[in-house]
């Protein structure tokens, strides 16, 4: 009980000058916490002594984890590009720099400086997205999930769309396409069998009640073998042969051509754009490598109806998203590739990340053992799935450490890096030049040395 009495009161214990300079509330909130915990633990007898400054130790500590921020900067050495758990595609510090101006001063986000009146938020980008594309008019939402919503909400509400069977598919986070069609209010119409489609499935499926015909990219799985689906051509015909609406939710949706004819796994935007389609949508931050986005293209009378739907309110983005966008879109007009990040990755030669390998193994030559590996990779982020591209990785051990024990302690340094045949690898795909310095760095200061 003499313990217990010892508590200091909370009045007279924030009074202590470490804590001038912080902002007093949080401070009494977390002191609270504190001498609650600690009544508690003596209760339990869980405690035998304590000091007051063990108990303004203790509020600092947490005082400080609140306050300093929980997102920070990694080095991504799994060789995912797209990596969906880290961050998936990077904005290029030079975009941003540009980008920088413009958010941090009042803008003409909806402004229109011609006629001096009221504009529209998505002008800014419709221009440049429509010459590469060749679409009559773009909408740009929160991601491609909004775009599927809206587009399922504004046209197939109460009404039937027509999909296969095999591509409802479930991507990360437990995203399951069929469940955000079904919230959207359109009734899914499913056809075929998982692993065969055919265009007279579609066509015996519709009925007066039909809107669309939907299309959506395998995103995470292929189906090999014994398998057939119906591609987006014959089904934009169908669509209008019936006067239906086409849609395809293309996921990743590349508008360049990609390296080791990954073309045929993914779809590439420009190619779908010249089968007419009356609406497509694909992620701003997959292969298009640009910020979080849905982009939603097609026919103008379309778009005028999606732009009319009040949940467009909800799903709309912010002025950093389209500086960012209008800035990476301009980039693959002019094709500066290498001012997108996720592109400049995906090209990168064997030879150049070889190289970097080889660099960084000669630094660390002398306190760690390591080994040149070539390995294969994923872009990620559910674009071309099950298909690997080529990558060159270091395996590295340090002193007498098991893969586990180099793993979390990379990790603790915010080097994500993968266990591959039971040894440590930093894949240098997603590495960045500038981090080369910073991983050696920190392999010395994990051995110690
Ligand atoms: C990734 C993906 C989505 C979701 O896109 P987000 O931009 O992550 O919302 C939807 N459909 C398909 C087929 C996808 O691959």
């Amino acid at each position: 009980m003499f313990l217990l009495k010892s508590i200091p009161k909370v009045d007279k214990f924030i009074e202590n000058d470490k804590f001038n300079d912080l902002a007093l509330s949080l401070v009494v909130s977390i002191t609270q916490e504190v001498l609650q915990d600690l009544r508690e633990n003596i209760l339990k007898n869980k405690v035998e002594s304590f000091t007051e400054d063990e108990l303004v130790q203790t509020v600092l500590q947490k005082y400080d984890e609140l306050t300093k921020p929980s997102l920070q900067k990694l080095i991504n050495a799994t060789g995912v590009i797209v990596h969906t758990n880290l961050g998936r595609s990077l904005i290029d510090a030079k975009t941003f720099d540009k980008v920088k101006e413009i958010v941090t001063s009042y803008n003409n986000l909806e402004y229109d400086l011609v006629k001096g009146k009221r504009g529209e938020r998505y002008s800014h980008i419709s221009d440049v997205i429509c010459r590469l594309l060749g679409c009559e008019d773009v909408l740009i939402v929160n991601n491609n999930a909004s775009a599927v919503f809206l587009i399922l909400n504004t046209f197939v509400k109460k009404k039937e769309v027509i999909v296969s069977r095999g591509e409802l598919v479930e991507i990360g986070g437990s995203f399951r396409i069929p469940d955000v069609m079904k919230h959207s209010g359109a009734k899914l119409v499913e056809v075929g069998a998982t692993n065969k489609t055919h265009l007279y499935d579609y066509e015996d499926a519709i009925t007066e009640n039909t809107s669309m015909l939907m299309k959506v990219h395998k995103s995470n799985y292929s189906i090999e073998g014994f398998s057939s689906e119906v591609g987006f051509k014959e089904l934009v015909k169908l669509a209008k042969e019936k006067n239906l609406i086409d849609y395809y939710d293309m996921g990743s949706g590349h508008l360049v051509d990609l390296p080791y004819g990954l073309d045929q796994y993914e779809p590439s935007v420009l190619k779908c754009m010249q089968e007419n389609p009356s609406l497509l949508s694909f992620s701003g931050d997959k292969l298009l490598g640009s910020v979080q986005a849905g982009i939603i293209v097609g026919k103008k009378e379309h778009i005028a109806k999606l732009k009319k739907n009040q949940l467009l309110r909800m799903l709309r983005v912010d002025k950093l998203t389209l500086a960012l966008l209008e800035e990476n879109i301009t980039s693959v007009l002019l094709n500066k590739i290498d001012d997108i990040p996720t592109l400049k990755m995906l090209f990168t030669s064997i030879e150049e990340l070889r190289e970097n390998a080889l660099y960084m193994q000669e630094k660390i030559k002398d306190i760690s053992e390591s080994e040149i590996i070539e390995t294969k990779t994923v872009i990620g982020g559910g674009t071309t799935p099950n298909r690997t591209i080529p990558s060159i990785a270091l395996s590295i051990k340090i002193k007498n450490y098991k893969q586990n024990k180099m793993e979390k302690l990379f990790r603790e340094k915010k080097i994500i890096g993968r266990i591959q045949d039971d040894k440590f690898l930093l894949d240098f795909r997603a590495i960045q030049k500038s981090e080369i310095a910073q991983i050696i760095n920190i392999v010395k200061e994990i051995a110690d040395v």
